[in-house]
């Protein structure tokens, strides 16, 4: 039996979160064009007859500007440490190795656990481009095995898998053998509804918003939830409910097609906003909205 933790790392939008969700097969995490997507660490498990394969998705790497970033850092210093196998994605835009990952990929060179360098994207490159890159990979992380995929159209993400199975320890399985993740139906409809939030409004107003699920219920037919979208000003209030409500009821009516798609039923969804201000530096907010420590 093989089973261990393989945690996602890289640059915001290079495809960490399109890349899991091809590997667990599953709509695990939201995605949009938007950096900043994924704010929370996010486990999807794949299980096969003789091995279970934890991935966690976690937020890109960026520089921290307010409390919430620092958390979302932590989760990916923690995804660097405590992994069997890591996966570096990259993709053919980034150039290489910034300032802004050169401690993560520092890290993973200093360090023995086994990586896999993705070089993701590779539908929009040339053949050529994508050699150099993978020379450039090579030379960072000497190694290092190094990948070119496209997560988007599914390309090379096959081969992966048993990349991975090659670099997982033996040992017995973490979770239950029919676990799909170790999020909540809450946790799923909190971020379905942040990513319609994600799609429907430009500029900040996403980046400050939070969900929370208040209730959610249960029924064989039907699901039952009540959403708080918290806001960090009062001014956002506006604009996320929009003219007559309209803003509002156009991503509740989006976010309760994808959870009834999701779950398979019919979904009763509420949705209020309500102002938790300066939410984004605040600790006690933070950790009410589960972002550990
Ligand atoms: P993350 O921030 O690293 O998790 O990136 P996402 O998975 O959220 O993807 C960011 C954007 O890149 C989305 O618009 C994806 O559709 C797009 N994307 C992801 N993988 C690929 C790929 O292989 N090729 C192309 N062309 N786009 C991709
Ligand atoms: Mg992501």
């Amino acid at each position: 039996m093989k089973s261990g933790f393989v945690n996602i790392v890289g640059s915001p939008n290079v495809g960490k979160s399109t890349l899991m969700n091809r590997l667990v097969g599953e709509r695990i995490s939201i995605i949009t064009a938007k950096a900043q997507t994924t704010r929370h660490r996010i486990m999807g498990i794949v299980n096969g007859a003789d091995f279970q394969i934890v991935y966690s998705d976690t937020p890109g790497i960026l520089r921290p500007g307010y409390k919430l970033q620092e958390s979302m850092m932590r989760q990916v210093s923690g995804a660097v440490q405590d992994a069997d196998v890591i996966l570096y994605v990259t993709d053919t835009v980034e150039d290489g190795v910034s300032e802004r990952n050169l401690e993560v990929v520092e890290n993973i060179r200093a360090g023995d656990i086994p990586t896999i360098v993705i070089i993701n994207k590779i539908d929009l490159s040339t053949p050529e481009k994508a050699e150099e890159m993978v020379a450039m990979w090579q030379e960072y992380l000497p190694k290092a095995q190094i990948v070119t995929t496209s997560a988007l159209l599914g390309f090379n993400t096959d081969g992966l898998l048993d990349r991975v199975l090659e670099l997982l320890p033996e040992g017995e399985p973490f979770f239950d053998r029919d676990a799909l993740t170790d999020r909540s139906l809450r946790f799923f409809a909190s971020e379905i509804i942040r990513e319609k939030i994600l799609l429907n409004y430009s500029k900040e107003v996403p980046y400050s918003v939070e969900v929370a699920i208040e209730n959610y219920v249960e029924d064989e037919k039907i699901d039952r939830i009540r959403a708080v979208i918290y806001v960090a000003r009062a001014s956002q209030k506006g604009i996320i409910i929009g003219h007559k409500g309209a803003a509002l009821k156009k991503v509740g009516t989006a976010a309760r097609k994808e959870l009834e798609e999701f779950l398979g039923k019919k979904v009763f969804l509420e949705i209020f906003v309500k102002i938790a201000d300066d939410w984004r530096n605040n600790s006690a907010a933070l950790r009410n909205f589960g972002y550990e420590n």
